[in-house]
């Protein structure tokens, strides 16, 4: 079955699928994404995705590509057209295709494309019960990593470098030595002491979607946590680590760098929490 996009107004095959070579996404990486779990045909957290959604938009000046409630019924349909039970939907939006110039086109439409994709849940559980390795990266994005852009390069070469040192993920390091998040995930860690940390939200951060619902699951189970920052060293020295992204909710790091993450086995709050987080995920 070949897989079908939303382009524009269009459900295609992906290989007929086409966007401009003057868009503005293609030319300056001018747009926005979201991506969302899709779980037995549902979506997980959509609310709180097209929230994020809407305020990326309006922090760029791009307008809306069509109204909330339209977008949620193309992105059922791309769902559905694509036969996807559990995975992902994918929603970009660019300023639009214009004549190449920096400035903001005065008059363009936005463009939109959704596509969905199945993955392998059980290759993703099976990942979470072995946990995975990152490796420190330094943070060369830009200041405005709080708004999901497509201008994903620092993310790509950083995932490469992972990649090719048989990590899974990166750990972007600041220039105080402290890890701000994953190439494509949150970073968490559980310290000594059992407090659960993750970077405060700022332009710094993504403010994640699986994070933000994942404290209220820690708070709401009485676990320390605390929203602040911590170093590599930090890291190094933590009885668990993990990672939570919405493709792939909690994924617990047996290793940082080389070093063994506590005794080198998923963590038991990793486990837990990972276990817990679709009770109190939104499905619609
Ligand atoms: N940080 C970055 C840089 C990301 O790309 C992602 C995933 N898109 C996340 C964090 C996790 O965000 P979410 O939980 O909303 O998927």
């Amino acid at each position: 079955m070949s897989r079908i996009a939303y382009v524009n107004g269009r459900y295609l095959p992906q290989g007929e699928a086409r966007v401009s070579i003057e868009d503005r996404g293609f030319q300056f990486a001018d747009g926005v994404y979201e991506v969302c779990e899709v779980r037995a045909g549902r979506i997980v957290d959509e609310r709180r995705h097209m929230a994020r959604l809407d305020r990326s938009l309006k922090e760029l000046r791009i307008a809306p590509p069509m109204a909330p409630a339209a977008l949620a019924v193309v992105m059922r349909e791309t769902i559905a057209r694509n036969r996807v039970r559990d995975g992902i939907v994918y929603v970009q939006v660019t300023r639009g295709a214009a004549r190449r110039d920096f400035p903001f086109p005065p008059q363009v439409r936005p463009s939109l494309v959704v596509t969905a994709r199945g993955n392998d849940r059980a290759r993703i559980d099976q990942l979470a019960a072995e946990g995975v390795a990152v490796v420190t990266v330094p943070d060369i994005r830009w200041g405005r990593v709080d708004i999901k852009s497509v201008a994903l390069l620092p993310n790509v070469l950083a995932k490469q470098a992972a990649r090719e040192q048989g990590a899974r993920e990166a750990w972007l390091i600041d220039a105080q030595g402290r890890i701000t998040e994953g190439a494509s995930s949150s970073a968490w860690i559980v310290t000594r002491d059992g407090t659960i940390l993750t970077h405060p939200l700022g332009h710094d951060v993504l403010p994640g979607i699986t994070r933000a619902v994942l404290l209220d699951v820690i708070r709401a189970q009485g676990l320390a946590v605390e929203e602040r920052a911590f170093t590599r060293e930090e890291a190094y020295a933590a009885r668990e680590a993990f990672i939570t992204s919405a493709s792939q909710i909690v994924i617990p790091v047996v290793s940082i760098d080389g070093r063994p993450v506590g005794n080198g086995a998923p963590g038991l709050i990793a486990t837990a929490l990972r276990r817990d987080y679709h009770r109190y995920a939104e499905l619609s």
